[in-house]
């Protein structure tokens, strides 16, 4: 159950979540809140205007506002940050460890339409959301941004601002969710005007675009003809005796209007006697903002303002600070706000001037539904005052929209543009959001790669599954050569933040802070073969094995290319790799090779083929010497552990010959000695007969020494011919007592050779020194000699290898023959 339970998390998480809290198939209160992986963010934080108090927030009880990562701000309009003071300081949200940003001519701006916004819902109702003072203590705590800023809010969640036109300080939010990009539009506008630059396209493609359907599928007027349309409907207002109402938001279009009228009323002298006043204490205050940010507007305002023409300081505008200053008299042009005319200037100026049908209305922006700025625009024969009051409606209506939204042209472009495969479309109303997603599903019926549209409710959330494009960016090194479609690189991926790069491993320290480190791994192994017989065994495992001496100048075999194995001392090995998976293994199977020479019957073989082998051996002299120095040594080594050795001489027996053979003591291996004897044994005519002991007599007498026909094949020696005397006295001569290994020595086969003698445990031992073959009497004896040191080369195992243990003086006795497999 443990594992389904995470098996279903694993899915929840790749799951997209967008959930409105506001502005889900309406216009206002926006708020968006998306979730992936763990992140939790939110777009906006706006409030209705056409409601109040609470019912003006977005739904926030959706929302654990303490798991909110980071919560973006598009623009200053009420409808997208006004509830920000409300989440901030009155819901959980300062429980975690949430951020707040916004541009910085927005923080800048937010703080005075904020003040204004307090008091003017404080003078209209009970309801107060917040005050001043918490308004101005969660400000601070705003975080201010630079377009084109990338800010990292954690590892794995990051974003972007870019213009979005609009107002001043507008932006969309390209937001980087663990490697899942959602772009964000907010309010966006495509159309270069009097003073900002219009939206950009970000340069990255992003995976869900959230957009805004304000216009839906309308078309607006183009710039200049709805300009021309504007400034001769005032002219005409004016003209007839006329005042021209505008209602408008105090920041925003209303900057744009006023530098197109002023710029109006300049080329028009005649007008000049007109009052254009701006009645927003507000607007003056935030005109030293609209200065201070020039240098985010556009090329026509910083190209004025280098000239020292201010645009901002408009010569036939005046400000009013109240209605109470305002001298109603004859024709004037009066932009006051609330934009809705739910109240306010605008509201009381409507209401004064709407029974006068020489006076006008010029609504100039997106009219909310549910506001009087929409209401108005249904032509009605009167209206309703704030105080309850019918008044009748002569003024004349019109609508222009100057409104910074894109329409249907602008928008599709856009989303062309940007090409997401998941477009959300929000802040709309339900009849231009349904009009705009079918106009956009029959643009894309039939393209190859489908776009997912989307309106969500509000709290109806939405859930996109994603296996996000694992991309890796080769950097570094690697981006040196310019990639080729089928080539294949080779480096390193690197994982960081749900970000992959592809780099080369010099590069790993200076791009990504990593170190790398080599470990060496060392193994010995006590061994008492040859180098040679290490390498054949190496050879016939991996092929060609190469030779060479390490830094040190220790002799060294590389095994594929991989493993190193040298041979510090005698006796001992040691294994030499760089750790990897792969060289572990190499490794692992050569120490299992090595452990296994000694006990392996081809290394007897081979050991001994080793001597009689030409092109393996020294040459004679040399051969000669070393076995000369060898021997030396070794019984040097003898009497070192046994205390007295005897030099000694064995075999000599053929079957011809069956006269004794004198012992020769303290002479050194006589190579004469080979030479002496006969050397071809009676029954196969070579020298080295392996089958002559195995096809021993079945019947060697019981009490009797070890007959000489023990060793012939042919039986034609004396079976039971007495000892031969060690004084190599003539069998007819009187035989001193000769000891039962004396005789054993006495009947070996073959030339006779150089042997020591020595004590072991109270009983002698010989080692014939030509191939090393022990003749012993015992079981016992031979067993410990062999635990108690080695006898090299070759090694002891191949001295025991034989059947010579199982020896009784009376049974049958054998050496070791060299040839004997
Ligand atoms: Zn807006
Ligand atoms: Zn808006």
């Amino acid at each position: 159950m443990a594992g389904q339970g995470s098996s279903t998390a694993a899915m929840e998480e790749d799951k997209l979540r967008i959930e409105m809290l506001g502005a889900g198939q309406e216009v206002g209160r926006s708020c968006c809140f998306i979730s992936f992986k763990g992140f939790n963010i939110v777009c906006d934080a706006g409030v209705h205007p056409a409601y109040t108090g609470l019912s003006a927030l977005p739904f926030l009880d959706q929302v654990d506002w303490s798991t909110v990562d980071a919560l973006l701000i598009t623009h200053f309009h009420l409808d997208h940050a006004a509830a920000l003071t409300y989440i901030m300081e009155k819901t959980n949200f300062r429980d975690g460890k949430g951020k707040v940003y916004m541009t910085h001519p927005t923080k800048a701006i937010y703080r005075f339409l904020m003040s204004d916004f307090v008091r003017i819902s404080n003078a209209g109702s009970d309801r107060m959301l917040f005050d001043e003072s918490e308004m101005l203590a969660s400000w601070r705590q705003i975080e201010a941004v630079d377009y084109h800023q990338e800010v990292v809010v954690s590892g794995g969640l990051r974003f972007t601002p870019y213009h979005a036109g609009h107002v001043l300080g507008a932006c969309m939010f390209l937001i980087d969710i663990a490697g899942l990009r959602v772009l964000y539009t907010g309010d966006y506008s495509r159309e270069e005007d009097r003073h900002l630059v219009q939206a950009e396209v970000p340069p990255v493609r992003p995976d869900v675009l959230i957009c805004e359907s304000t216009y839906g599928t309308q078309s607006l007027e183009p710039r200049l003809e709805k300009e021309m349309r504007f400034t001769a409907l005032i002219h005409s207002i004016i003209k007839r005796g006329g005042r021209v109402l505008l209602p408008v938001f105090v920041l925003g279009r209303a900057q744009e209007l006023l530098l197109l009228l002023d710029e109006y009323w300049s080329a028009h002298p005649e007008l000049h006697t007109v009052p254009i006043y701006y009645a927003s204490s507000l607007a003056r205050k935030c005109m030293s903002i609209y200065q201070t940010y020039i240098h985010t507007m556009n090329q026509h305002i910083r190209t004025r303002f280098n000239r020292r023409d201010n645009p901002f300081v408009f010569k036939h505008v005046s400000n009013l600070r109240s209605l109470d200053k305002f001298e109603d008299k004859g024709p004037c042009v009066m932009m006051a706000s609330p934009g809705f005319m739910q109240s306010g200037i605008s509201r009381e100026l409507l209401e004064r001037w709407a029974p006068d049908k020489r006076n006008g209305v010029i609504v100039s922006g997106y009219s909310v539904e549910g506001t009087m700025a929409r209401d108005i625009l249904s032509d009605p024969d009167e209206i309703i005052a704030m105080n309850g009051q019918r008044i009748p409606r002569r003024l004349s209506v019109d609508y222009i929209s100057f409104s910074a939204h894109v329409d249907y042209t602008q928008n599709s472009h856009f989303i062309d543009e940007v090409r997401a495969k998941h477009v959300v479309l929000v802040h709309g109303e339900l009849k231009n959001m349904s009009g705009l997603r079918a106009a956009l599903q029959s643009r894309y019926h039939g393209r190859a790669e489908e776009v997912h549209l989307y309106m969500p409710r509000n709290c109806d959330p939405l859930f996109i599954p994603f296996r996000p494009d694992r991309t890796a960016k080769v950097i570094g090194a690697l981006a040196e050569k310019p990639a080729a479609e089928g080539k294949a690189i080779n480096g390193l991926l690197v994982a960081k933040d749900f970000s992959y790069t592809v780099l080369a491993p010099e590069d790993l320290a200076e791009f990504t802070g990593l170190g790398t480190s080599v470990i060496v791994q060392r193994q010995r192994v006590a061994l008492n073969v040859g180098w040679e017989v290490v390498r054949w065994h190496l050879e016939g495992m991996y092929g060609t094995v190469q030779e060479g001496v390490d830094v040190q100048g220790v002799k060294t075999l590389r095994v594929m290319n991989v493993v190193d194995i040298k041979q510090p001392r005698t006796h001992e090995l040691v294994l030499e790799w760089v750790s990897s998976v792969s060289n572990d293994m190499v490794a692992d199977s050569a120490v299992a090779l090595l452990l296994g020479i000694d006990s392996c019957p081809a290394t007897v073989k081979m050991t001994m083929h080793d001597h009689a082998c030409a092109h393996a051996s020294p040459k004679p002299d040399e051969r000669r010497e070393q076995h000369f120095a060898f021997v030396e040594s070794l019984s040097a080594l003898l009497e070192a552990h046994f205390g007295q050795v005897e030099m000694i001489e064995v075999g000599g027996m053929t079957d011809a010959e069956s006269e004794a053979r004198p012992l020769l003591s303290n002479t050194p291996a006589n190579t004469d000695a080979g030479a002496r004897a006969s050397p071809a044994p009676p029954a196969t005519g070579e020298q080295h007969t392996p089958d002559a002991p195995t096809e021993a007599p079945a019947e060697a007498p019981a009490e009797a020494p070890l007959a000489h026909d023990a060793w012939a094949t042919d039986g034609s020696a004396a079976p039971a011919s007495p000892p031969r005397s060690p004084t190599a006295s003539p069998p007819h001569s009187p035989a001193p007592a000769v000891s039962p290994l004396e005789a054993l020595c006495n009947r070996i086969y073959g030339p006779l050779r150089a042997a020591i003698k020595v004590e072991l445990d109270g009983e002698p031992v010989v080692i014939e020194l030509e191939h090393l073959r022990l003749v012993s009497m015992m079981r016992t004896t031979s067993q410990s000699l062999s635990d108690s040191f080695h006898l090299i080369p070759p090694s002891s195992t191949m001295l025991f290898q034989g059947e010579h243990s199982e020896v009784e003086l009376d049974e049958k006795i054998r050496t070791i023959d060299s040839d004997s497999s």
